[in-house]
Protein backbone atom coordinates (compact mmCIF):
# COMPACT_ATOMS: atom_id res chain seq x y z
CA UNK A 1 0.00 0.00 0.00
CA UNK A 2 1.69 3.35 -0.98
CA UNK A 3 1.57 5.95 2.00
CA UNK A 4 -0.02 9.01 1.31
CA UNK A 5 2.55 11.95 1.32
CA UNK A 6 -0.14 14.01 3.67
CA UNK A 7 -0.54 11.47 6.20
CA UNK A 8 3.08 11.48 7.29
CA UNK A 9 4.51 13.72 9.54
CA UNK A 10 6.11 16.81 8.82
CA UNK A 11 9.84 15.98 9.25
CA UNK A 12 12.46 19.50 9.97
CA UNK A 13 16.30 18.53 10.39
CA UNK A 14 17.76 21.11 12.56
CA UNK A 15 21.02 21.26 10.98
CA UNK A 16 23.87 23.45 11.26
CA UNK A 17 27.64 21.82 10.98
CA UNK A 18 28.67 24.56 13.92
CA UNK A 19 28.20 23.78 17.44
CA UNK A 20 26.69 25.77 20.07
CA UNK A 21 24.24 27.91 17.54
CA UNK A 22 21.24 26.97 19.37
CA UNK A 23 20.21 23.70 17.18
CA UNK A 24 19.40 21.87 20.65
CA UNK A 25 18.06 24.38 22.85
CA UNK A 26 15.57 25.37 19.66
CA UNK A 27 14.49 21.43 18.75
CA UNK A 28 13.57 21.09 22.57
CA UNK A 29 11.66 24.66 22.64
CA UNK A 30 10.38 25.03 19.42
CA UNK A 31 8.97 21.12 19.87
CA UNK A 32 7.58 22.81 23.70
CA UNK A 33 6.15 25.17 21.50
CA UNK A 34 4.31 23.17 18.91
CA UNK A 35 3.07 20.77 21.66
CA UNK A 36 1.57 24.06 23.17
CA UNK A 37 -0.31 25.62 20.44
CA UNK A 38 -1.83 21.65 19.58
CA UNK A 39 0.63 20.15 17.23
CA UNK A 40 1.93 16.56 17.99
CA UNK A 41 5.67 16.72 18.10
CA UNK A 42 8.40 14.21 18.54
CA UNK A 43 11.95 15.10 18.91
CA UNK A 44 14.33 12.49 17.41
CA UNK A 45 17.61 13.00 19.06
CA UNK A 46 20.39 12.47 16.37
CA UNK A 47 23.19 14.34 18.54
CA UNK A 48 25.09 11.58 20.32
CA UNK A 49 26.16 13.35 23.10
CA UNK A 50 22.39 13.37 24.22
CA UNK A 51 21.77 16.95 24.65
CA UNK A 52 17.98 17.24 23.82
CA UNK A 53 16.73 14.17 25.39
CA UNK A 54 18.21 15.05 28.73
CA UNK A 55 16.77 18.51 28.45
CA UNK A 56 13.76 17.17 28.11
CA UNK A 57 14.30 15.62 31.72
CA UNK A 58 15.25 11.63 30.25
CA UNK A 59 17.90 10.16 32.17
CA UNK A 60 20.32 8.13 30.80
CA UNK A 61 18.67 4.82 32.74
CA UNK A 62 15.46 5.41 30.83
CA UNK A 63 17.22 5.10 27.38
CA UNK A 64 16.69 1.77 27.04
CA UNK A 65 16.29 1.96 23.50
CA UNK A 66 17.47 4.59 21.92
CA UNK A 67 17.84 6.51 18.24
CA UNK A 68 21.15 3.68 17.50
CA UNK A 69 18.61 1.16 17.79
CA UNK A 70 16.56 2.99 15.33
CA UNK A 71 19.44 3.11 13.11
CA UNK A 72 20.63 -0.45 13.12
CA UNK A 73 17.48 -1.50 12.47
CA UNK A 74 16.63 -3.13 15.54
CA UNK A 75 13.84 -1.02 16.45
CA UNK A 76 10.61 1.09 15.33
CA UNK A 77 10.68 4.70 15.77
CA UNK A 78 7.85 4.49 17.83
CA UNK A 79 9.10 1.99 20.05
CA UNK A 80 11.83 4.06 21.78
CA UNK A 81 9.50 7.50 21.47
CA UNK A 82 9.27 8.26 25.33
CA UNK A 83 6.73 10.80 26.18
CA UNK A 84 7.93 14.02 28.08
CA UNK A 85 6.28 16.25 30.78
CA UNK A 86 4.90 18.47 28.14
CA UNK A 87 1.19 17.03 26.59
CA UNK A 88 1.99 16.21 23.05
CA UNK A 89 5.81 15.74 23.12
CA UNK A 90 7.57 12.86 23.00
CA UNK A 91 11.33 12.61 22.43
CA UNK A 92 13.27 9.40 20.60
CA UNK A 93 16.40 9.89 22.84
CA UNK A 94 20.16 9.03 21.86
CA UNK A 95 22.90 7.42 23.85
CA UNK A 96 26.88 7.48 23.17
CA UNK A 97 26.21 4.38 20.77
CA UNK A 98 25.22 6.32 18.42
CA UNK A 99 29.14 7.58 17.87
CA UNK A 100 29.57 3.78 16.50
CA UNK A 101 26.40 3.67 14.05
CA UNK A 102 28.29 5.49 11.21
CA UNK A 103 30.68 2.36 11.32
CA UNK A 104 28.26 -0.36 11.52
CA UNK A 105 26.17 0.51 8.75
CA UNK A 106 29.04 1.93 6.81
CA UNK A 107 28.59 -0.93 3.95
CA UNK A 108 25.25 -0.66 4.12
CA UNK A 109 23.23 0.45 1.13
CA UNK A 110 20.51 2.02 2.47
CA UNK A 111 22.77 3.30 5.24
CA UNK A 112 21.36 7.15 4.37
CA UNK A 113 17.84 6.25 4.22
CA UNK A 114 17.94 4.50 7.36
CA UNK A 115 15.82 7.60 9.76
CA UNK A 116 13.59 7.74 6.51
CA UNK A 117 12.73 4.31 6.73
CA UNK A 118 11.77 4.42 10.34
CA UNK A 119 9.59 7.71 9.99
CA UNK A 120 7.74 6.00 7.11
CA UNK A 121 7.17 2.85 9.92
CA UNK A 122 6.11 5.30 12.06
CA UNK A 123 2.91 6.36 9.68
CA UNK A 124 2.17 2.95 9.18
CA UNK A 125 2.51 1.49 12.82
CA UNK A 126 2.22 4.11 14.95
CA UNK A 127 -1.53 5.33 14.36
CA UNK A 128 -2.06 4.86 18.04
CA UNK A 129 0.63 7.78 18.57
CA UNK A 130 0.64 9.71 15.56
CA UNK A 131 2.63 13.01 15.04
CA UNK A 132 2.20 16.08 13.06
CA UNK A 133 5.89 17.30 13.01
CA UNK A 134 8.97 15.52 13.82
CA UNK A 135 12.23 17.67 14.63
CA UNK A 136 15.43 16.29 13.99
CA UNK A 137 18.12 17.48 16.65
CA UNK A 138 21.82 16.92 14.60
CA UNK A 139 25.04 16.81 15.37
CA UNK A 140 27.37 19.18 14.58
CA UNK A 141 28.78 18.16 11.47
CA UNK A 142 27.92 16.38 8.12
CA UNK A 143 27.91 13.05 9.17
CA UNK A 144 26.20 9.92 8.93
CA UNK A 145 23.93 10.89 11.29
CA UNK A 146 23.22 14.46 10.04
CA UNK A 147 23.03 13.14 6.27
CA UNK A 148 20.14 10.62 7.69
CA UNK A 149 18.76 13.77 8.87
CA UNK A 150 18.67 15.45 6.03
CA UNK A 151 16.83 12.51 3.85
CA UNK A 152 14.14 11.83 6.28
CA UNK A 153 13.39 15.80 6.26
CA UNK A 154 11.05 17.34 4.10
CA UNK A 155 12.56 21.13 5.46
CA UNK A 156 15.74 22.07 6.95
CA UNK A 157 15.46 24.74 9.81
CA UNK A 158 18.75 26.18 10.67
CA UNK A 159 19.65 27.86 13.62
CA UNK A 160 22.34 30.75 13.43
CA UNK A 161 24.00 32.25 16.22
CA UNK A 162 24.25 36.17 16.11
CA UNK A 163 28.07 36.27 16.06
CA UNK A 164 30.52 37.28 13.87
CA UNK A 165 30.94 34.06 11.85
CA UNK A 166 27.50 33.43 11.94
CA UNK A 167 27.09 33.55 7.83
CA UNK A 168 30.70 31.84 7.71
CA UNK A 169 29.95 28.41 7.48
CA UNK A 170 26.26 28.78 5.72
CA UNK A 171 27.24 28.24 2.12
CA UNK A 172 28.34 24.99 2.97
CA UNK A 173 25.27 24.05 4.60
CA UNK A 174 23.16 25.55 2.12
CA UNK A 175 25.72 23.35 -0.41
CA UNK A 176 25.34 20.34 1.22
CA UNK A 177 21.71 20.34 1.43
CA UNK A 178 21.75 20.99 -2.69
CA UNK A 179 23.68 17.74 -2.73
CA UNK A 180 21.60 15.44 -0.72
CA UNK A 181 18.56 17.14 -2.77
CA UNK A 182 20.39 16.34 -5.87
CA UNK A 183 21.45 12.96 -4.95
CA UNK A 184 19.22 11.46 -2.07
CA UNK A 185 16.04 13.23 -1.09
CA UNK A 186 14.17 15.78 -4.19
CA UNK A 187 11.40 16.63 -1.65
CA UNK A 188 14.15 18.71 0.39
CA UNK A 189 13.70 22.36 0.75
CA UNK A 190 15.02 25.15 3.19
CA UNK A 191 11.90 25.77 6.03
CA UNK A 192 14.07 29.23 6.95
CA UNK A 193 17.03 30.41 9.16
CA UNK A 194 16.20 31.30 12.86
CA UNK A 195 18.85 33.93 14.71
CA UNK A 196 19.32 32.72 18.20
CA UNK A 197 21.13 34.26 21.37
CA UNK A 198 20.79 37.74 20.01
CA UNK A 199 21.28 40.74 22.30
CA UNK A 200 19.99 44.25 21.44
CA UNK A 201 22.19 46.04 23.09
CA UNK A 202 25.02 45.00 21.05
CA UNK A 203 25.91 46.28 17.55
CA UNK A 204 27.38 43.51 16.57
CA UNK A 205 23.80 41.53 16.81
CA UNK A 206 22.32 44.00 14.90
CA UNK A 207 24.53 43.94 12.38
CA UNK A 208 24.48 39.92 12.01
CA UNK A 209 20.52 40.29 11.62
CA UNK A 210 20.97 42.71 8.97
CA UNK A 211 23.59 41.02 6.98
CA UNK A 212 21.73 37.22 7.24
CA UNK A 213 18.28 39.03 6.03
CA UNK A 214 20.42 40.77 3.18
CA UNK A 215 21.93 37.33 2.44
CA UNK A 216 18.76 35.16 2.98
CA UNK A 217 16.18 36.98 2.26
CA UNK A 218 12.33 35.99 3.14
CA UNK A 219 14.05 32.87 4.32
CA UNK A 220 14.47 33.98 7.78
CA UNK A 221 11.96 33.85 10.05
CA UNK A 222 10.70 37.40 11.48
CA UNK A 223 11.28 36.00 14.83
CA UNK A 224 14.63 36.43 16.42
CA UNK A 225 15.12 34.57 19.67
CA UNK A 226 16.77 36.52 22.30
CA UNK A 227 19.54 35.59 24.54
CA UNK A 228 18.34 34.78 27.80
CA UNK A 229 19.43 33.03 30.68
CA UNK A 230 16.50 31.50 31.78
CA UNK A 231 16.78 29.74 28.30
CA UNK A 232 20.09 28.29 29.34
CA UNK A 233 19.55 27.12 33.23
CA UNK A 234 16.40 25.44 31.66
CA UNK A 235 18.13 21.81 30.67
CA UNK A 236 19.57 21.91 34.26
CA UNK A 237 16.48 21.40 35.13
CA UNK A 238 15.39 18.71 32.68
CA UNK A 239 12.65 21.50 30.97
CA UNK A 240 12.07 23.04 28.72
CA UNK A 241 12.62 27.28 28.90
CA UNK A 242 8.85 27.33 28.22
CA UNK A 243 8.17 24.58 31.18
CA UNK A 244 10.36 26.49 33.46
CA UNK A 245 9.84 30.14 33.03
CA UNK A 246 6.59 30.99 30.41
CA UNK A 247 6.54 34.26 30.11
CA UNK A 248 10.59 34.73 29.94
CA UNK A 249 11.71 36.68 26.36
CA UNK A 250 13.14 33.39 25.12
CA UNK A 251 9.30 31.37 25.99
CA UNK A 252 7.80 33.51 24.41
CA UNK A 253 9.86 33.88 20.94
CA UNK A 254 9.78 30.24 21.23
CA UNK A 255 6.03 30.04 20.93
CA UNK A 256 6.10 32.95 18.27
CA UNK A 257 8.74 30.90 15.74
CA UNK A 258 6.09 27.73 16.45
CA UNK A 259 3.28 30.17 14.86
CA UNK A 260 5.65 31.24 11.90
CA UNK A 261 6.40 27.37 11.21
CA UNK A 262 3.05 26.79 11.11
CA UNK A 263 2.01 29.48 9.26
CA UNK A 264 4.95 28.52 6.91
CA UNK A 265 3.71 25.13 6.54
CA UNK A 266 0.19 25.57 5.03
CA UNK A 267 1.63 27.82 2.58
CA UNK A 268 3.68 24.95 1.73
CA UNK A 269 1.07 22.18 2.09
CA UNK A 270 -1.68 24.19 1.61
CA UNK A 271 -4.06 20.80 1.63
CA UNK A 272 -2.20 19.27 5.09
P1 LIG B 1 23.87 23.40 19.53
O1 LIG B 1 22.85 22.35 19.72
O2 LIG B 1 23.81 24.06 18.18
O3 LIG B 1 25.26 22.93 19.84
P2 LIG B 1 22.77 24.56 21.95
O4 LIG B 1 21.31 24.65 21.71
O5 LIG B 1 23.25 23.42 22.78
O6 LIG B 1 23.56 24.59 20.57
O7 LIG B 1 23.22 25.95 22.57
C1 LIG B 1 24.57 26.20 22.94
C2 LIG B 1 24.60 26.90 24.31
O8 LIG B 1 23.95 28.15 24.22
C3 LIG B 1 23.88 26.12 25.39
O9 LIG B 1 24.58 26.25 26.58
C4 LIG B 1 22.53 26.80 25.48
O10 LIG B 1 21.95 26.72 26.78
C5 LIG B 1 22.88 28.24 25.15
N1 LIG B 1 21.77 28.93 24.51
C6 LIG B 1 21.10 28.57 23.39
N2 LIG B 1 20.13 29.45 23.08
C7 LIG B 1 20.17 30.41 24.05
C8 LIG B 1 19.42 31.61 24.31
N3 LIG B 1 18.43 32.00 23.51
N4 LIG B 1 19.77 32.35 25.38
C9 LIG B 1 20.78 31.97 26.20
N5 LIG B 1 21.52 30.86 26.02
C10 LIG B 1 21.22 30.08 24.96
MG1 LIG C 1 23.16 20.29 20.09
Amino acid sequence: MSISATSLPRVLALANQKGGVGKTTTAINLGTALAAIGERALIVDLDPQGNASTGLGIDRKSRRLSTYDVLIGECRLVDCALETAVPNLSVAPSTLDLLGVELEIASEKDRAHRLRRAVEGLCRDGEERAFDYILVDCPPSFNLLTINALTAADSVLVPLQCEFFALEGLSQLLKTVEQVKAALNPRLTIHGVVLTMFDPRNNLSNQVVDDVRKYMGSKVYDTVIPRNVRVSEAPSHGKPALLYDFKCSGSQAYLKLASEVIARERQLRPAA
